[in-house]
């Protein structure tokens, strides 16, 4: 049986079809959302956040299909950006999910919190991400995201304190950046969700910032990481090190 086509106005930008790694546990897919209302220097997803119309948008009625053919075999769609809750669109997109069978994960910069309470209270989630860009001051936020509204603080807060009441399983997580953290600063996010259950230290990919000068830095030795894993273990029980294999730099 094939579900109605979604009606609203979100662009997809991106499709993997099969990730094994973007939902622990789960065989899903990863939809990515265009536009961004931060500006990490060392983003790497530039065109999908700065110029997102230079990159093709996946038909609807292709990933119905591709969903359909696939009933069984893939548990989750993962929804990114971007960010996912700067769009109207986003409860109609995972409804349309909910509507195809299939669980719902977003990631989410935490920015919106207004947005992110509306998906959980219509239960369209099973699974939450938010980035925590830096130690939870203004200065510091403002640099590591570029965003310079006044309450972003504020609304961080505010989603990190949602996303921790809400019962939802879920991961804060941060991408540890030479010039922008030092293991310190991953010890003082931590201490900012102690007691909860995950943390996740992803490694910075210096290609295609959105800052260029970012590309030219070494991301943090494994040593570095495992240093600042150690400090943000004394608050949080379960810190892991996500994604690529380090890439240095040459001379
Ligand atoms: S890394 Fe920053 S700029 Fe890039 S998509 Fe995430 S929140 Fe937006």
């Amino acid at each position: 049986m094939k579900v109605a086509m979604m009606e609203c106005d979100i662009r997809i930008k991106g499709f993997v079809p099969t990730t094994m790694v973007d939902w622990e546990g789960m065989i899903a897919s990863t939809i990515f959302l265009p536009g961004c209302n931060f500006r990490c220097p060392f983003c790497h997803n530039r065109d999908l956040v700065l110029c997102p119309d230079v990159l093709e948008t996946v038909p609807l009625g292709y990933l119905e299909e591709f969903f359909f053919e696939r009933k069984g075999w893939i548990d989750g769609v993962c929804v990114t950006g971007g960010e996912p809750c700067l769009h109207s669109g986003i409860v109609s997109l995972l409804e349309w999910i909910r509507g195809l069978g299939l669980k719902a994960k977003m990631d989410t910069n935490g920015s919106f919190p207004d947005v992110l309470k509306s998906v959980i209270e219509c239960e369209l989630v099973d699974f939450i991400a938010m980035d925590i860009k830096a130690p939870l001051d203004a200065a510091r936020y403002r640099v590591a995201s570029g965003n310079r509204d006044d309450d972003l603080i504020l609304r961080v807060k505010s989603s990190i304190g949602i996303i921790r009441s809400s019962g939802i399983p879920h991961e804060f997580r941060t991408t540890v950046v030479p010039l922008i953290h030092s293991p310190e600063d991953v010890e003082a996010i931590a201490e900012t969700i102690a007691g909860d259950e995950d943390y996740v230290l992803q490694r910075f990919s210096p290609n295609h910032t959105i800052d260029q000068r970012f590309s030219q830095i070494d991301p943090y030795s494994e040593e570095d990481l495992k240093r600042a894993s150690e400090l943000a273990r004394k608050h949080v029980s379960r810190v892991r090190v996500r994604g690529a294999p380090i890439q240095v730099n040459p001379p």
